[in-house]
């Protein structure tokens, strides 16, 4: 573990919404569903940007779902082999490049474990640890090929890959993009829990973003954040209870159970929306001693984690930018140096 080097940290006092400073512009919103979840969009300023910004999350999702029997991601799973091209192929690289980064604690070919447990269909179960192991062998990323030349996909026999875990961020981060490029200095763009900001808000603060308690349905803290995005996995988004047990979504590649890491909640905060994303996922199977040598070792994101004992954790470069709500403020924070 790294230095813990400081916790005395101050309590938001000011309530999330009502912040100094009158809007000097009007915002546009929209709220749709999309990538399986809730997402609502922002944007001051210049109009009927909203649909642009939606039809670059429908865009992704469609060549990455593993559902939509339309999509190159299906094709790939279903032949064994495809060509990705354009944002696919691009999230593809960003995507391998974090499995590589986080020695295969992010794996895009968990995804048979990830169906064998019923969090693709909603039928939800604990598969018998024969099952698992059998699976087991099929979970490597190493063995997935990729050209990044041609875009060209081949696994091998049986494996199947998901980029749930980064797409949503990766969308997000190409909205952004897109936003910044027609003049926008202020969007706050929410694809559930994954939170990819423009610029500031429209009076020149950071924006406040809110992490939720992963125990309860309150914000717990607030970050402030401006042109970058916020990503938070926590074990609360998508679960099952069996014998007193809870299961989550997030597996542990190594296992082929839900990750135990002691974490209950990881947020990642970065320039780049597909690197959060993706270390949100990772991390929170790491646990809290590995993630925080990989953030030592990285210069590209700060981090939060939430441990099962409900102790917050944060990284040196959030210190000024981190309070607890009031509710939470006798929660113990630490923070992480290098
Ligand atoms: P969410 O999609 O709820 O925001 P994440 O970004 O953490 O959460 O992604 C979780 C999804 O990624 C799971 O639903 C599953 O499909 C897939 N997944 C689970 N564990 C891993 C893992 N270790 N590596 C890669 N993908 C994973
Ligand atoms: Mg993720």
């Amino acid at each position: 573990m790294k230095k813990i080097i400081w916790t005395a940290i101050l309590t938001m006092t000011v309530l999330l919404t009502g912040c100094a400073g009158a809007p000097t512009q009007e915002p546009e919103r929209t709220e749709f569903f999309a990538m399986d979840t809730a997402m609502e969009f922002t944007v001051y300023g210049e109009a009927n940007l909203l649909d642009e910004a939606k039809s670059i999350i429908s865009s992704v999702e469609e060549q990455v779902s593993v559902t939509d029997e339309h999509s190159v991601l299906y094709t790939i799973n279903h032949t064994g082999t495809g060509k990705l091209t354009g944002n696919s192929a691009e999230l593809m690289e960003k995507a391998l490049e974090l499995c590589r980064r986080t020695n295969g604690a992010l794996d895009l070919s968990v995804y048979p474990i990830v169906r064998a447990w019923g969090f693709t269909t909603g039928s939800y179960q604990v598969p018998d640890e024969e099952t698992i192991q059998a699976l087991l062998p099929l979970v490597d990323y190493t063995k997935i090929q990729y050209n990044d030349a041609t875009g060209a996909v081949v696994l091998p026999a049986e494996m199947e890959i998901d980029l749930g875990s980064v797409a949503k961020g990766y969308a997000g981060q190409l909205a952004a993009q897109m936003l910044r490029e027609r003049g926008v200095e202020s969007a706050l763009l929410n694809l559930g829990g994954n939170v990819q900001t423009v610029g500031t808000k429209p009076d020149g603060s950071s924006w406040q973003i809110g992490i939720k308690d992963p125990k309860g349905e309150d914000a717990m803290m607030v970050l402030s954040v401006a042109d970058q995005a916020v990503v938070t996995s926590g074990g609360y988004e998508r679960y099952f209870e069996q014998d007193g047990q809870t299961y989550w979504h997030i597996m542990d590649p190594f296992t082929g159970h839900p990750a135990d890491s002691g974490l209950i909640s990881v947020s990642i905060v970065g320039d780049e929306g597909v690197v959060c994303d993706g270390l949100s996922t990772a991390l929170f199977v790491m646990g809290l001693e590995k993630a925080a040598d990989l953030w030592a070792q990285s210069g590209d994101f700060e981090a939060v984690f939430v441990t099962a004992s409900g102790e917050v954790y944060i990284t040196e470069g959030l210190r000024d930018r981190f309070a607890l709500t009031e509710q939470y403020a006798d929660t113990p924070v630490s923070v992480i140096g290098r």
